[in-house]
């Protein structure tokens, strides 16, 4: 394995700058754990000796991202990078961060408190790699283990349990025996966890290259965890394409297809996702099963039910999903033929929505009719029609009928 890496000019700028202040600071976590994998990282966060009134003062415009953290974000270009000064962390509390922290000027104290091997190395260009817990080990053999004692890093903080299971998912890698054991026995504390923090590792581990991985965590039970109504969830009929683009809304779906629109609401809610995934997600579940539509009208009023980007994911999800589960739930269709159609309806710029009618609330209003409730049911009637037929979307049809 390749033990050096390419940090980016900024970073290394903001390393060297510490250093001249006669800091120590490296780069360290999930940048150099991706960097050694040849995967681009998300972010480069920094850690140093510095404290963060000392950061403060070397570099003015700061951003106090969590100073009771020790974190201070450095701007450079658009993009953040967040210098955290070394700590040890006490015990964690239902939120994001430990309740209290503590500085130290150790480095390995730093590393120590993170939770993985593979999260527990900090690199930088002068001194290259420090591995103090074999995390280039465990790299090479694909492996996800805690640093230092699984029942007592679970212990600190249950949310390391789903982490384990999402690096696992999104690196390829097994989840090793003690740290395993470990989940085990710890997962009741997962009820502690406050459920954004849930959520959150949920949606990068479907959004990963094996979502699937998910029945983890049905495999130790800790599906009762989650959130109220996560065990409704069969684990048998999870499968995921992994081709299926990496849209929240897409892979939440996928997961949830098999339960009433109801129940996927309820189990999104409780999970605090954010309402626009929420209620993306429902159409979908709603639709995926439904036959589009046998001749173009009936198309053409599919589509009316929903924006277009998200009739084209109904069709790419009804597509990953593929035909033998769709003729399995009833659904018989030729998805090639719709999507032929679908085409041709767009093609020809037939009206599917009430933005695309020819006549407006306004017209109405202006040839005498009042605003309110029947306006608003005439201009559905309009669309109906419509939508049946297309060529009557004029205005001088439209109010003569
Ligand atoms: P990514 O950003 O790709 O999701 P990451 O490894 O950068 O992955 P972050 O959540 O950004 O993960 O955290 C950055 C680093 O902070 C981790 O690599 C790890 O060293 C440490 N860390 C984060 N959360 C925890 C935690 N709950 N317990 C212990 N250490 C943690
Ligand atoms: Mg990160």
């Amino acid at each position: 394995m390749e033990l050096t890496m390419q940090v980016p000019k900024h970073a290394q700028e903001i390393l060297e700058q510490l250093n001249n202040h006669g800091f120590e600071a490296y780069v360290v976590g999930g940048c150099v754990r991706d960097s050694l994998l040849h995967r681009v990282p998300g972010d480069w966060d920094i850690t140093t000796s510095a404290r963060p009134e000392q950061v403060k003062a070397i570099f003015g415009h700061t951003i106090d991202t969590g100073l009771q953290h020790g974190t201070v974000t450095i701007m450079r270009d658009k993009v953040g990078y967040e210098v955290t000064t070394y700590r040890i962390d006490g015990e964690y509390e239902d939120g994001r961060h430990p309740k209290e922290v503590e500085f130290t000027s150790n480095l390995l104290e730093d590393l120590k408190r993170r939770d993985f091997t593979i999260n527990a190395m900090a690199y930088n260009p002068k001194e290259g790699l420090v591995d103090a817990f074999e995390g280039i080990q465990d790299l090479k053999e694909k492996r996800i283990r805690c640093v230092g004692n699984a029942l007592e890093r679970f212990t600190e903080d249950a949310l390391r349990i789903l982490r384990a299971i999402r690096f696992s998912a999104q690196l390829g890698f097994s989840i090793e025996e003690s740290t395993w054991e470990a989940i085990k026995v710890i997962a009741p504390n997962l009820i502690h966890v406050s459920k954004e923090r849930i959520q959150v590792e949920l949606t990068k581990l479907l959004l990963s290259n094996h979502p699937d991985e998910i029945r983890k965590v049905f495999d130790r039970e800790l599906d009762t965890r989650i959130c109220a109504d996560f065990p409704k969830i069969n684990p048998a009929q999870i499968a995921i394409d992994p081709g299926l683009p990496k849209e929240k809304h897409m892979r939440w779906a996928a997961l949830l297809r098999h339960q009433t629109p109801e129940e996927a609401v309820a189990i999104l809610r409780q999970l605090k996702l954010d309402n626009d995934t929420i209620s993306k997600a429902k159409t979908l579940v709603q639709w995926w099963k439904r036959p589009i539509g046998a001749d173009q009208t009936q198309i053409r009023k599919t589509m009316s039910q929903m924006a277009p980007e998200l009739y084209d994911d109904l069709l790419v999800l009804k597509t990953s999903v593929g035909e033998l589960e769709l003729q399995a739930e009833g659904c018989v269709e030729d998805l090639d033929w719709v999507k032929t159609q679908s085409r041709e309806i767009r093609q020809r710029g037939d009206c599917v929505s009430l933005k695309e009618l020819a006549i407006t609330g306004a017209d109405l209003i202006q040839s005498g009719m009042k605003p309110g409730k029947e306006l608003g049911e005439t201009l559905k009637r309009l669309l109906e029609l419509v939508l049946e037929h297309p060529e009557w979307n004029t205005k001088d049809i439209l109010k003569k009928v």
